[in-house]
């Protein structure tokens, strides 16, 4: 880990290093798993979030906590417990879901909700059709919870009003 510390000081600091202890192993092994991206995104990469199922076959990268969670108390999304979190979808990375995935589809068939083929559980939902600035949604019970620690909970009225309860 000290390599990865000291090879990243020496590419992308020059020379304002806060103190050999500013990264820590959880951050550097997210530094030595994002691949051929630029190590200079080191902002970004540090920011980034990991939702994973289970087994770990299905993975989203999203950009950092989100300002709110919605609880909606729709017929599916009450079912499936899931607490939503919206990001773009650019600048979001999705892994795992051809594969691995199932794709659910009800009602006005706008957005398709995911889950896990081996351990079942509930990734996320995107849209049909994804116009510009597209948006999707990821269980965020499928974040490290210490991810959302005090991120405010919205209760979504998706039974009957549509609309927020708070
Ligand atoms: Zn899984």
């Amino acid at each position: 880990m000290n390599n990865v510390r000291a090879s990243v000081h020496r590419c992308c600091t020059q020379g304002s290093v806060p103190g050999e202890d500013w990264l820590s192993d959880k951050a550097a092994a997210l530094l030595l798993s994002c691949g051929p991206s630029p190590i200079h995104d080191l902002e970004r990469t540090l920011s980034m979030l990991i939702a994973d199922c289970h087994c770990g076959r299905v993975r989203i990268e999203v950009a950092g906590p989100p300002e709110f969670l919605v609880d909606c108390n729709c017929s599916i999304c009450r079912r499936y417990g899931a607490l939503w979190a919206f990001y773009a979808l650019e600048g979001s990375r999705i892994e795992g879901t051809v594969e691995h995935a199932e794709g659910y589809i009800w009602g006005e068939k706008t957005i398709s909700t995911f889950h896990c083929r081996h351990c079942g559980c509930v990734t996320h939902w995107e849209p049909l059709k994804p116009k510009a600035n597209a948006k999707f949604a990821i269980n965020a019970r499928l974040l490290e919870p210490g991810a959302i620690q005090g991120v405010r909970v919205r209760r979504f009225d998706g039974a009957e009003s549509w609309a927020y309860l708070d």
